[in-house]
């Protein structure tokens, strides 16, 4: 039976950050009925990865999410993440998690000046996120990784403390204001321009002791994350949840994002979003965030690849196409013109 990665969406969150679309409810009272909702979808594949996404997945219990897991029932060496925000986490919550399996934290820090959390409308500051690192650590988790946020504050003067940490992997994602969010309809909030965000991504590159392994992520050697890898690599997952994607049998579908469907439903209720994945335009798009992996040049027969690598965006080695960092920070609209 071929290995997958299963991605479990929980929808949960305390309050609703300003500027995030992602779907999420603040009734908690409804995590009993899509615990046991997420449980009766679970197919029988062989999960070599498991991912809890949100979301807060740590608004579940560990016991919820060892029931989870043991339905599940993911293979043996399966890296199993789960996302934990610091205000709903602790020493107490990863010891009991441990127990159940989870051996990926992934903890949303997302930036160390308090003023910026208080803007995102986060619940913790930036001491209680560092403390909540090291609580991982001491609970006896190796692989940590954690989230930050670019473009919100100056994170340069940070740098040193994120080395020291006891972590292996960063996700740093430069923060885009959606239109359908309250930030995206409030004219008031000010922002860093683009030329400061552009060189505090190119700085964040160079200054993190991780080597970057996709556009927005970086990790210690072998500690890159499997389960992402599986997207990026157009290799298969499962998606359980209201709004989970999935890849799978050829297809790519989602779920509806309503808790209320999915905890009602038999089955949680599906729409496909692509009949024929998998093609040349997805391979370049996927391939190329991939920073050392890159794109085949065979695969790519547009006449702007050179222009590109003589600006200095895209670098070829052999025939290894990849993006450079400045060539990072403008990939859509690369892709777009390499599928001219
Ligand atoms: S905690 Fe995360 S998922 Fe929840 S509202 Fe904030 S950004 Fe969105």
């Amino acid at each position: 039976m071929k290995k997958i990665g299963l991605y479990v969406h929980v929808p949960f969150c305390v309050r609703k950050c300003g500027y995030c679309d992602f779907y999420s409810i603040t009734e908690l009272s409804l995590i009993d009925d899509y615990v046991k909702a997420v449980i009766r979808n679970i197919k029988d594949y062989q999960y070599d990865t498991v991912y809890f996404g949100g979301g807060t997945p740590s608004m579940l219990t560990a016991s919820q999410i060892g029931r989870i897991i043991e339905a599940a029932s993911p293979v043996s060496d399966a890296e199993i993440t789960i996302e934990c925000n610091p205000q709903s986490s602790g020493g107490d919550y990863f010891r009991e998690l441990r127990d159940t399996g989870v051996n990926r934290l992934s903890i949303g820090l997302q930036s160390f000046d308090d003023e910026t959390l208080r803007k995102l409308g986060r619940l913790h500051d930036s001491q209680t996120a560092v403390q909540t690192v090291f609580e991982a650590h001491d609970a006896g988790y190796e692989n940590i990784s954690i989230d930050l946020m670019l473009g919100v504050s100056n994170i340069r003067p940070d740098f040193d403390t994120i080395n020291n940490l006891p972590i292996k992997h960063v996700s740093a994602y430069i923060l885009k204001i959606e239109d359908n969010t309250p930030f995206g309809n409030d004219k008031t909030l000010s922002f860093p321009d683009e030329d400061e965000v552009c060189d505090e991504y190119l700085e964040t590159v160079k200054k993190l002791d991780f080597p970057q392994y996709e556009i927005s992520n970086f990790a210690k050697i072998g500690y890159e994350c499997k389960h992402n890898l599986k997207y990026w690599n157009c290799e298969e997952y499962f998606g359980i949840g209201p709004a989970a994607h999935s890849y799978l049998n050829g297809k790519r579908f989602a779920v509806l994002r309503d808790i209320k469907s999915f905890i009602n439903s038999q089955l949680q209720p599906t729409y496909i979003t692509d009949e024929n994945p998998g093609g040349i335009d997805e391979k370049l798009m996927l391939g190329l965030r991939l920073t050392q992996k890159g794109i085949n040049v065979a695969d790519c027969k547009s006449e702007n690849l050179q222009r590109y690598i003589d600006a200095g965006m895209l670098r070829r080695s052999e025939n290894i196409i990849t993006l450079t960092p400045r060539g990072a920070l403008i990939s859509n609209s690369i892709i777009t013109d390499l599928l001219c």
